[in-house]
């Protein structure tokens, strides 16, 4: 089963909730993997401390000059993102803005030009006890998150899959609901939250994927019920603020060991969150 926590802003708790989700299903043995797929600001492995035992350098294919160019000018026109340009016999990338189509190495009728890997960021792997754990994280001054996302989130991974999506609605937040059972969107109840959380259920609408809904800080803010209501997404869990999960997180404890109330929402939201795949599915 593959569930994707997913928020339409950031800073609503979403890694708060994927992390405790894969915890609480690891310790009840199901074999559990956490993907955290933020890449732009990676913070799983903070609620986690996971051991990591693999890292590995991420790449995408771009286009690379080989050979003599005969300046005809076809990659430049084909390019439809104008990540390459070509000037009297020499070839100039943008990398940060080529998408490694390969329609201008298609177009190159003498062959010169040819896809080469560019290193954009990192993946690690390692362990939480039972729980499997595996993260990304872009490198500094790269802007196609979006590949790096897709590369985190397809990783292999056996059981129950947990993918801490980026914020937002944006293509790396879609790379990661591809192929997904369920997303459970994590929300607060303010204007701004719920706002964003109607964009984020019409993402998951438009992708196929059902989704369900967590207010966090549920007794803060105003009366959202009826807001809630007129989105039709089932809500599968609210949690009351709580400053001893912050005190928690900020010492480096994890929160469902530390915060029992804490704890049976988590277990409460899990079965709902099950049950509600379940449903999906048939
Ligand atoms: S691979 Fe695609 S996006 Fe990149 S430069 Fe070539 S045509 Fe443009
Ligand atoms: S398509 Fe090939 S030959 Fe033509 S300008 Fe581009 S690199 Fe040069």
């Amino acid at each position: 089963m593959r569930i994707v926590v997913a928020s339409g802003k950031g800073g609503t708790g979403k890694t708060l909730v994927s992390t405790s989700l894969a915890l609480h299903w690891a310790r009840q043995g199901q074999e559990s993997c956490y993907i955290d797929a933020d890449v732009e600001e990676p913070n799983g492995h903070l609620f986690l401390q996971p051991a990591i035992d693999a890292t590995r350098r991420f790449t995408m294919p771009v286009p690379r000059l080989e050979g003599t160019c005969e300046a005809c000018g076809r990659c430049q026109e084909l390019c439809a993102f104008h990540a390459i340009l070509a000037i009297k016999g020499r070839v100039l990338v943008f990398p940060e803005l080529c998408h490694s189509c390969g329609a201008c190495v298609l177009a190159c009728l003498p062959g010169v030009l040819h896809l080469a890997p560019r290193e954009i960021g990192t993946i690690r792997e390692g362990r939480v006890g039972s729980l499997r754990f595996i993260d990304g994280t872009l490198d500094v001054g790269e802007a196609r998150a979006a590949r790096l996302t897709e590369g985190v989130a397809s990783t292999p991974c056996g059981g129950r899959v947990i993918v801490d999506a980026p914020p937002g609605t944006s293509c790396p937040a879609v790379a990661t609901l591809r192929g997904a059972d369920i997303a459970v969107l994590v929300t607060e109840p303010t204007p701004f939250g719920l706002h964003d959380l109607g964009l984020a259920i019409r993402m998951c609408r438009s992708l196929g994927v059902p989704p369900v809904v967590v207010v966090n800080r549920s007794d803060l803010g105003g009366d959202v019920e009826a807001a809630l209501a007129e989105f039709g997404a089932p809500v599968v869990g609210r949690i009351p603020f709580d400053p001893r999960i912050a005190v928690a997180t900020a010492k480096g404890e994890i929160a469902i060991d530390v915060v029992p109330r804490f704890a049976e929402t988590v277990a409460g939201i899990a079965l709902a969150v099950e049950r509600a795949a379940l449903e999906a599915r048939s």
